[in-house]
């Protein structure tokens, strides 16, 4: 969806929930509406005006990223300034983001709100779900950046070094490239550690017969790419081939079957069949993969309990993977975007077992 058109789409929202207003606290969503980056302030919606609260620090650069709001410095706070907007509004019923604000907030707007409360889940993370051309763009510059570092920290990996000295090279060189920065912690785990998907990093050293789990992510004007690629230290044991080979197997079954129309729950269970049959079954413990834009975690998620039917201009992450304790694990990920007739994969870089 156009930037224009977002919060037309939030009118009609509020117009079905029957609100007068309706606040904005995510972060991330304030800036999809808005196109504000600063980390302070709310936008609030009205059925005829717009505006975007902010405190004195940001008030230039709100000014500037944010020509289709009204700006509104708030100096006593937040909630006293949203207060005095729908008291001179005559706003009754203000809808409030429920996922994205804390009881204490809750409990401060219940005090200083003259207005009845809603929470609504989900509006703006629904539009954000499918992206624009532009969107598209900037996460494709985003995917190639990582795709530019893997390539170069090929170079790097060998016995004897550290993960966390590999994961410091791999932030580094997105920095270089011109990432604002990671997308999430990057992510070294090997030998092990691998089965941990979530391992982050360690002091441990690569030793041969490693696998190495490498995965990581970079912000591009506010934009995410997530990649994982798995490789090892010395040559493959054949055990390690097969793993590879299934994992590779269960992710290029996702890439040609996704279409347009198909459920999300649907897509995982494709991938996860050829990991099942070969009796893996048990060892890929998480969703096939997770939708990615201004959050590196966003909807629409690819998994057994999604009920989200893809659509053209998604943007998500096929990432299968078997982990088995003690001796390591693998899991390759690819972003996607979904087009009229399947999906068109972003990550260019290798996904041969590669050995050092
Ligand atoms: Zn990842
Ligand atoms: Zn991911």
């Amino acid at each position: 969806m156009e930037v224009s058109e977002r919060v037309e789409y939030l009118r009609g929202e509020m117009g079905e929930a029957g609100l007068s207003a309706f606040l904005v606290t995510s972060g991330d969503n304030r800036r999809y509406l808005s196109g504000f980056t600063g980390s302070s302030g709310a936008v609030v919606i009205t059925r005829e005006r717009a505006w975007l609260l902010t405190d004195f620090r940001y008030l230039e650069q709100a000014r500037d990223q944010a020509p289709g709001f009204e700006i509104v410095r708030y100096e006593r706070g937040l909630l006293e300034a949203v207060g005095d907007l729908l008291a001179r509004e005559g706003c009754q019923t203000l809808g409030f983001e429920k996922e994205h604000v804390s009881f204490l907030f809750y409990q401060q707007m219940e005090t200083k709100l003259k207005v009845s409360l809603v929470g609504t889940e989900g509006w703006v993370e629904k539009i954000r779900r499918s992206k624009n051309a532009r969107e598209i763009d900037l996460i494709e510059r985003a995917v190639e950046i990582a795709d530019r570092v893997f390539l170069e920290v090929r170079d790097l990996i060998h016995e004897g070094v550290a993960e966390s000295e590999l994961a410091l090279e791999i932030d580094y060189r997105l920095r270089k490239m011109g990432a604002e920065g990671s997308s999430f912690e990057t992510i070294v785990a090997s030998g092990p550690r691998s089965s941990r998907p979530h391992a982050t990093r360690s002091a441990r050293r690569l030793r041969k017969g490693d696998l190495v789990v490498i995965d990581f992510g970079a912000v591009y004007q506010g934009y995410c790419s997530d990649i994982t690629r798995t490789v090892c230290i010395g040559p493959a044991s054949s055990r390690q081939r097969e793993v590879y080979g299934l994992v590779l197997a269960a992710q290029e079954k996702a890439l040609e079957t996704a279409r347009p129309g198909m459920s999300a729950h649907d897509l995982d269970r494709v991938s996860r069949e050829v990991i099942k049959e070969a009796g893996y079954g048990k060892a890929f413990g998480h969703g096939l993969g997770h939708g990615v834009g201004l959050a590196v975690h966003e909807a629409p998620r690819v998994a057994p309990s999604s009920d989200t039917v893809l659509e053209p201009g998604m943007v998500f992450s096929v990432e299968p993977g078997i982990y088995l304790p003690s001796w390591g694990g693998v899991r390759i990920e690819d972003l996607v975007v979904m087009e009229e007739d399947g999906v068109r994969v972003l990550t260019r870089s290798t996904k041969e077992l590669l050995e050092f």
